[in-house]
């Protein structure tokens, strides 16, 4: 689940703490304004180029001497309720109508981006709707369909093994439970915990690549073990938050706090981050870096959610 993503100089983020067009006072006062003041989605220049110098100050303090436990948890869960105002329409961006689609999106979306599974699926769901039809597919005809999403040789194996297993030890259904979902042919915890937040409802905590790195720039944690960041940031947070939590935090990483150019001049926690000033912290450049809906392009999904402010993504092909 490794995103794709290209800039646009269409400014459009939503920032309370470069909204805020107050210098700030500390690292304290910063965060203190930035959990409370009312999110605005559109940012003057002048506004912003404080926050970022709210930012630059309160970020030299969060990353200054040791912090306590007790001080951490109440800055992630401060990051958590900042995100939550910025991305209120979170989401999975794997586009699916049950748990069976879920899972095999899921499984696909290892090495490529979800657009491209996206892009992929339809065709897919419309060839093989059920285990059972995708249990008996013709491998040939299964890895010429998913083979967009590249890896499509030990893809099609997984797939027509994990629907091969639901069939035989599931009757055909989903199970809803960690020890049965990791069981199946292809499907780590990762997946399992995809499926079990998003088909289930069963809380959990999704480690990839966007995820385990903005918690380590958050110094949350510094372990690089998924299993390990897990763990660490199931502590920090009640069981309600972990689902919600990790939506935000890959949309975050998707669209400001990017892997090579974080946009740190217009990252509304700038105030909380510790690693603030890892990226661009010119006001107008950072906004230019910013994508998807916060750069008024397509989002990642070709359904997404009604709430979602962003266009939909263009179908496999479309110009
Ligand atoms: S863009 Fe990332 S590194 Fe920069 S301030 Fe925001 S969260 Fe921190």
């Amino acid at each position: 689940m490794i995103s794709s993503d290209s800039s646009s100089a269409s400014p459009s983020a939503s920032s309370p703490a470069l909204s805020s067009g107050k210098p700030a006072a500390s690292g304290k006062a910063a965060a203190k304004r930035a959990t409370k003041a009312p999110v605005t989605k559109a940012v003057s220049k002048t506004t912003v180029k404080a926050g970022a110098k709210a930012g630059a100050k309160a970020g030299a303090k969060a990353g200054a001497g040791p912090e306590s436990r007790t001080a951490l948890v109440r800055r992630a869960r401060r990051i958590n309720r900042e995100l939550a105002d910025v991305y209120p329409y979170a989401h999975p961006e794997l586009d699916f109508e049950n748990s069976f689609e879920l899972l095999v999106a899921t499984v696909l979306s290892a090495q490529t981006t979800d657009l491209r599974v996206n892009q992929t699926t339809p065709a897919l769901f419309a060839a093989y709707p059920t285990p059972e039809d995708m249990a008996a597919a013709d491998p040939e005809a299964l890895e010429a369909l998913i083979r967009p999403t590249g890896f499509f040789r030990a893809k099609a194996k997984s797939l027509i093994g994990l629907s091969t297993a639901l069939r035989d030890r599931f009757d055909g259904e989903v199970p809803g439970r960690l020890e049965d979902l990791v069981s199946l042919p292809g499907v780590g915890r990762k997946t399992a915990n995809v499926v079990l937040g998003n088909a289930f409802g069963v809380p959990g905590i999704t480690v990839d690549t966007h995820f385990g790195r903005l918690v380590r720039r958050w110094k949350w944690t510094d372990e690089t073990d998924p299993e390990k960041v897990e763990a660490v940031v199931c502590d920090l947070f009640p069981k309600s938050e972990w689902t919600m939590l990790s939506h935000r935090v890959v949309f975050h990483g998707r669209r400001i706090c990017h892997s090579r150019k974080p946009a740190c001049g217009a990252c509304p926690i700038a105030p909380l981050c510790p690693s603030y000033g890892e990226g661009e912290t010119d006001p107008d450049k950072a906004q230019k870096l910013l994508k998807y809906e916060k750069g008024g392009l397509p989002g990642q999904r070709l359904k997404p959610p009604p709430d979602y402010p962003g266009l939909p993504a263009a179908p496999l092909g479309a110009a």
